[in-house]
């Protein structure tokens, strides 16, 4: 059996906070606001395996009400999920996500980001495909106001 899903994510942006987008650290004088370490790629690569697998949203299993992950690793969530997924008897086939960010330009940082994502999905850095635009000057992303992550994942039965 073969499932689609898909999740999306957005952060607001601010001075002073770290940006950190598939758990890299990003260069940047703005930086994600979030409960967690706010890295929009990971909760939105979370979000779509757990809509293929209809377990609902990353807000049901792990609360921005929830101290645990006041700065959490975002990773622990991705992690989380592939569990979930592997007791489904699910694996993964492969990823597809879109970084919407005005700046900087994350061309340098992409493959950091596919191998990390890679590793903690266990799948071949061929099948993570991580992509980047930015806002054009304008809306919530051409702003500086936001990141926004779009991610589709599909799964197989093992
Ligand atoms: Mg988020």
């Amino acid at each position: 059996m073969i499932r689609i899903g898909y999740g999306n994510d957005v952060h607001r942006l601010e001075v002073g906070r770290p940006l950190i987008l598939g758990g890299v650290r990003i260069e940047s004088d703005l930086g994600a606001v979030g409960h967690s370490d706010a890295d929009a790629l990971a909760h939105a690569v979370t979000d779509a395996i757990l809509g293929a697998l209809a377990l609902g949203d990353i807000g049901a299993h792990f609360s921005d009400k929830d101290a645990r992950w006041k700065n959490a690793d975002s990773f622990v969530f991705l992690a989380r999920a592939v569990e979930m997924m592997k007791e489904k008897g699910f694996a993964l086939v492969n990823i597809d996500s879109t970084i919407n960010l005005e700046k900087p330009n994350l061309r340098f940082y992409i493959d950091e980001m596919r191998k990390n994502l890679a590793e903690v999905l266990e799948i071949e850095i061929d099948s993570v495909s991580v992509k980047a635009k930015t806002g054009e000057g304008v809306d919530s992303v051409g702003e500086q106001k936001a990141v926004k992550v779009e991610a589709i994942v599909l799964l197989q039965t093992k």
